[in-house]
């Protein structure tokens, strides 16, 4: 099966009982015993739902896994991942990421003796260094957030090839359509579905996808002990987002293109950071393992003064001021107070996240409202 036909097939299949050309909603929390232990391959919506299944079959078939586990959001998603670590063992993390991953390995891991580093992945001299002895987990985002930067997977891949390492991949900036960082690699593959794969910004979820058996079953283990578990009404919802998911991300990176090419000519603008332009320094990385450059843009204003972005970002009509991504509506966030408020200034700074960056998730609005829009917001400062 192609991948697009995967998008609409892979998993389902119509309803024995009904022929429902769609998954139907298993709004149920048990199931029927004809004796003791004698059912049809449910017992308990914790442990295992219909619709929950035929998403989590259908991202396996995405992502190129084996396995597919769906979570109540994409950090419960990153908290069974973490909890198949245990004390003493260490973690080399990308120093950009995801703010909400970053107050989760910080804030609520470290105290339970998991170690966490953050560094640059882009180079890789910074992260040979870190590794050592009790390193069990590489974890990247490519593109990371919100700096969209270009971390190479079959090279972090080729590094611990030889160690008792798991590449984890946050892949819920390119997702399966852009990047398939299993068949470069990667062990373990991450998502918040509350993003592009939902995509309609109407679902919270996260998913894990893997290859090997052992790895899966821990983390069915802990998805059923612990039961941070979807509803099955918001399976159905993502189910649905998927089907449509390469024609969306296609416009998602046509339009960002325009966005991109707009803001690299107008005079207000200092920076642009969006990896499908020639001048980004991950350019070559991402044309060899991703299939487009996705709808994610962050770019800085001359002189960086954190009172223009405010007024920029408050000041859009179509890009509306909000946290999330990835979704049919164009939005528009300035890190430096909102997605990465919980990392320090001076950590953040470091990584290129100054008071002026401001951050577009490129929807899929007609792209002369949204450059217009752009632009009245910028000739106001
Ligand atoms: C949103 C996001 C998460 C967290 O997912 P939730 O569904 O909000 O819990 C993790 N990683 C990345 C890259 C994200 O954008």
């Amino acid at each position: 099966m192609k991948f697009s036909t995967k998008l609409i097939h892979a998993g389902q299949s119509s309803d024995p009982s009904t022929g429902a050309i769609m998954t139907p909603i298993y709004q149920t929390s048990t199931y029927k015993q004809k004796s003791p232990g004698d059912f049809k391959g449910f017992e308990y919506s914790r442990t295992g739902n219909p619709t929950r299944q035929a998403l989590e079959n259908n991202l396996a078939a995405l992502e190129g896994g084996n396995y597919g586990l769906c979570f109540g959001s994409g950090l419960a998603a990153i908290d069974a991942i973490v909890k198949t670590l245990s004390p003493g063992d260490e973690v080399i993390s990308t120093n950009d990421l995801y703010g909400g991953s970053y107050r989760i390995f910080n804030s609520i891991f470290q105290k339970y003796g998991i170690k966490f580093h953050f560094t640059r992945m882009d180079c890789i001299d910074s992260l040979n260094n870190l590794i050592n002895e009790k390193t069990r987990m590489v974890w990247v985002e490519t593109p990371t957030n919100p700096m969209m930067n270009i971390i190479d997977i079959n090279q972090l891949y080729n590094l611990i090839l030889d160690k008792d390492i798991l590449l984890v991949v946050d892949n819920t900036f390119a997702t399966p359509y852009l990047q398939k960082p299993l068949e470069q690699g990667a062990d373990i593959v991450m998502h918040s579905l509350t993003k592009y794969m939902g995509g309609h910004s109407d679902v919270v979820m996260g998913a894990v996808i893997c290859k090997d058996k052992k790895l899966a079953d821990k983390l069915f283990h802990i998805q059923n002990s612990c039961g941070a578990v979807p509803g099955p009404m918001d399976c159905f919802l993502v189910l649905r987002g998927i089907k449509t998911l390469h024609v969306r991300m296609d416009r998602h990176c046509k339009n960002a293109k325009s966005i991109a090419n707009f803001l690299e000519s107008h005079q207000k603008i200092d920076k642009v950071y969006w990896p499908g332009l020639v001048n980004h320094k991950g350019h070559e990385i991402a044309k060899s393992q991703m299939l487009g450059f996705g709808g994610m843009i962050s770019f800085t204003l001359k002189g960086n003064k954190l009172k223009d972005a405010i007024s920029v970002v408050s000041n859009m009509n179509y890009f509306t001021l909000a946290e999330s991504l990835g979704g049919v509506e164009s939005l528009v966030g300035h890190p430096a107070s909102m997605t990465h408020a919980a990392i320090p200034k001076e950590e953040r700074e470091k990584t290129g996240v100054v008071d002026s960056l401001i951050r577009l998730s490129v929807g899929l609005e007609d792209i002369e409202d949204l450059q217009k829009d752009l632009d009245q917001a910028l000739k106001l400062i």
